[in-house]
């Protein structure tokens, strides 16, 4: 049977709406989107702020429409259309092998907007937008830096960074750099944490001297390191990720007390 082809550009709002009317139809929907998840832009200013960490505003497409045997998920970027052919050109994201292009009977662009400065789109450095995750965790640098400087005086402060990969990484070391006199670079577990390598490649790009730099194999021991560089009125800061200052929380954490159980008999 030849169903009916519908393609969907975008899984924000407008697609994921799309796509959750039309499923039930007798139709082909390929959904297509740059992001594995849906993001609920509403909240993305809790997470530049803090107060939510970035996995409680975002929701795997996949896992949206697992049940769906007529609705695909495409992971890639929208590159062109071509409206004579009726296909959608795509683009590789994540090193991903760049999908073919799609075909479709009908096509629903859901590819949302971007900020207007209004013609002055250097103002755009001051007003950073909030309307990716990886725009919020930087404005949420941005707001630790601004904290620290308030924090009153610390002759140095040690960094302990740990991020993921797919984050961005020059954009949270700019926002922070101006605080931090050395940092401690640690990977993190899985196959979307950053390996340390890759945050010292994005320190010396910055322009950080090597000097400044300590690399660890894990956030325990470049917690434990900076502990142990620190002097009495130095502080140290961890951030990067949640998983960052998790990680970090279980190693300052105090032994438990063990008390020795007597019997009185
Ligand atoms: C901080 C903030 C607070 C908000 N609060 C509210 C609120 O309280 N109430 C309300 O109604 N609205 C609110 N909004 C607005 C609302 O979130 C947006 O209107 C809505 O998300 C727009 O939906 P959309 O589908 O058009 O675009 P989006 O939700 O932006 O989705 C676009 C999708 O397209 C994908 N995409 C874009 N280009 C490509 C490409 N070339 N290839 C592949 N994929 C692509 C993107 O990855 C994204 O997933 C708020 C927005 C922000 C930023």
């Amino acid at each position: 049977m030849n169903s009916h082809r519908i393609v969907i550009v975008g899984g924000g709002f407008g697609g994921l709406q799309a796509a959750l009317g039309l499923k039930r139809a007798d139709v082909e929907i390929t959904l297509i989107d740059r992001r594995n998840f849906h993001l609920f832009q509403p909240l993305t200013y809790q997470v530049a702020t803090g107060a939510l960490s970035p996995g409680e505003v975002a929701y795997p497409l996949r896992a949206v429409f697992k049940r769906d045997r007529n609705v695909s998920v495409l992971l890639a970027e929208v590159a062109d259309f071509d409206l004579e052919r009726r296909e959608v050109i795509l683009r590789s994201v994540d090193g991903l092998p760049a999908p073919e292009p799609v075909p479709y009977d009908t096509l629903i662009v859901a590819g949302g907007s971007h900020y207007s400065y209004f013609g002055h789109d250097e103002w755009s450095a001051h007003a950073a937008e909030v309307k990716s995750l990886e725009s919020a965790l930087t404005v949420r640098s941005r707001i630790l830096a601004a904290a620290l400087g308030d924090m009153g005086f610390h002759p140095e402060t040690h960094a302990v960074l740990g991020m993921l990969a797919d984050k961005d990484i020059r954009g949270v070391i700019d926002a922070t750099r101006s605080r931090v006199d050395r940092w401690h670079v640690a990977p993190l577990p899985g196959p979307r944490g950053a390996p340390a390598s890759l945050l010292v490649e994005h320190l010396h790009a910055a322009g950080i001297p090597d000097a400044a730099v300590r690399r660890y194999d894990s956030i325990d021991s470049a917690f434990r390191g900076a502990r142990s560089a620190v002097g009495e009125t130095d502080r140290i800061v961890t951030f990067g990720s949640f998983l960052t200052v998790a990680a970090a929380l279980t190693a300052h954490r105090p032994a438990p007390v063990r008390t020795k159980q007597t019997s009185h008999g």
